[in-house]
């Protein structure tokens, strides 16, 4: 159903402050859910400096789209606050035309529950990534499309940016500063929110208040999860901090401490223990992403990394305040060192310290310190295990440890042919034992799951190529004894 009532009332795609998230296929009809808005209802909200409007443009099976509208009133403000801006800045300004820290305030005003990821009638919904586009208009961004991609694309967005000259007729004068920005990813609806309401005053550089100690507060809570590993990191909190050494200085060292995590520029020192040659180093970030939204959507709170190798993983899980309970197990002290190194387990604060802890092991033995996990996960692993040996591999992991979800990823030999820097025939590292086609995975998986007493389903990681499928497979087990009547449990 097209809601065109609502689309000629306000001038949509001009200059107005508009933000709209589409959610398609499986995710449509959870949006207005999650949002707490109902698509037939246009509601308008009383805000500091005027009014914002929410309203769907559109609302069908198969897509939905949620508009927040900004209706930013200068001259109300400009008396409110007389004196304290300059006389004309006060009323001639480019505020009302552009998406700015206002559009901040009234996102954590208006879609505070779902920011927060709280949704009664959709709870499972709440943890299922969704298919969203995202349309800002004329976002101020100071540092250009290059200072844009730099803050998005690490968080996995796919970007489209317009910018425009600021007047054709005059090229000389150069570009302007606004652009017209699509973002596309599968993501939680609350990591979006949360990405928007930090980055969109990032990027414009200013704020429309006074930036108080209980912005740093603000900061770590809307960051949780994603601050603290973003590439961009110090940038992202100085402008967010609007330049305030002190605070700058305070936040940043709370963002290192939070997941005893360091920073990716820190780790040049740090050998990769699997010494993986191939994929770049972006699948490795969406194959770590996607382990741990998936361990995440699994609800358990302890969670083991079988074949953890230099913690990289971990570190992430760190980052998710669901796990209370995080182990990760491998067969090379080298590799658990580097792990303990990576992960700053001698210097962590209590708190964290009591979630965290490594252990040496192997997959081939039985071992009773593997139960009693809700999840556990082998990324990139069982490539490296010895075809004959995978079955002990099998009945230590399903038999006897038997957590309730179980998460493997492995090569997909097919997309090999993708990258010409490896040789026709040759494995992606000179340590694995096989590399398997889409259809020999599932077919193992598929017997596992039989034999085993659980449910499989599959998922590709990376970006996916005509006929030959994505480069890394994925495949998560749920324990039948428990997967009926769970939330997320879906027999394929
Ligand atoms: N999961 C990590 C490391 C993958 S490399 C990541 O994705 O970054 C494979 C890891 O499996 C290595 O660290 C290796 O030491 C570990 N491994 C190999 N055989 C094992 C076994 N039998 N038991 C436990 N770990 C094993």
């Amino acid at each position: 159903m097209i809601r065109p009532r609502y689309a000629t009332q306000f001038n949509i795609n001009g200059e107005s402050v508009l933000l709209s998230i589409s959610a398609s296929f499986r995710g449509a009809d959870n949006l207005s859910f999650l949002l707490h808005k109902h698509p037939d209802r246009f509601q308008t909200f009383d805000m500091s400096f005027g009014k914002a409007h929410v309203f769907y443009r559109e609302a069908s099976d198969e897509r939905v789209t949620a508009c927040l509208l900004l209706d930013v009133d200068p001259v109300g403000m400009a008396k409110k606050h007389r004196g304290q801006s300059g006389q004309l800045a006060g009323y001639v300004n480019d505020r009302p035309y552009v998406t700015s820290s206002f559009m901040s305030t009234a996102i954590a005003s208006i879609f505070g529950s779902a920011m927060a990821g709280r949704c009664n009638d959709r709870a499972d919904a709440v943890n299922t990534p969704m298919d969203l586009t995202i349309q800002l208009e004329s976002l101020p961004v100071k540092g250009g499309e290059a200072f844009l991609r730099s803050l998005f694309e690490p968080l996995g967005y796919d970007i489209e940016a317009h910018g425009a000259a600021l007047d054709e007729r005059f090229p000389e004068w150069g570009e302007s500063p606004y652009f017209s920005v699509r973002l596309r990813a599968n993501r939680l609806l609350c990591e979006v929110l949360n990405h928007l309401y930090v980055l969109i005053p990032v990027f414009d550089n200013q704020k429309h208040y006074f930036v108080g100690l209980d912005e740093i507060e603000k900061l770590l809570s809307k960051g949780e999860g994603w601050l603290a590993m973003h590439p961009c990191r110090d940038a992202i909190t100085r402008r967010y901090l609007r330049h305030q050494g002190g605070m700058v200085r305070q936040a940043v060292q709370r963002l290192k401490a939070d997941g005893g995590e360091i920073r990716e520029d820190d780790e040049d020192d740090i050998p990769d223990a699997s010494s993986v040659i191939l994929p770049t180093s972006s699948l490795n970030e969406q194959r770590y992403e996607s382990v741990a939204r998936e361990l995440v959507r699994s609800g358990g709170t302890r969670v083991i990394d079988l074949g953890c190798g230099d913690g990289k993983l971990l570190r992430r899980l760190m980052q998710k305040k669901q796990f209370t309970d995080i182990v990760g197990m491998d067969v090379s002290v080298r590799s658990l060192e580097i792990a303990s190194k990576r992960l700053r387990l001698d210097s962590l604060p209590p708190r964290q310290a009591e979630r965290i802890r490594l252990m040496h092991g192997s997959l081939m033995y039985r071992d009773t310190r593997l139960s009693g996990f809700d999840a556990a996960c082998l990324v990139e692993v069982i490539e490296h295990l010895d075809p004959p040996r995978l079955a002990a591999m099998q009945r230590v992991v399903f038999q006897h440890a038997r957590p309730q979800t179980v998460i493997v990823t492995t090569p997909n030999v097919e997309y090999n042919v993708m990258w010409e820097s490896l040789p026709a025939g040759n494995y992606r590292h000179s340590d694995h034992r096989f590399e398997w086609t889409r259809e020999e995975f599932q077919a193992w998986s598929t017997t596992v799951a039989n034999e085993h007493g659980y449910t499989v389903r599959f998922e590709g990681i990376g970006p996916e190529a005509e006929g030959v499928g994505t480069p890394t497979q994925m495949a998560v087990f749920r324990c039948r004894d428990e997967v009926f009547g769970e939330a997320t449990g879906e027999p394929s």
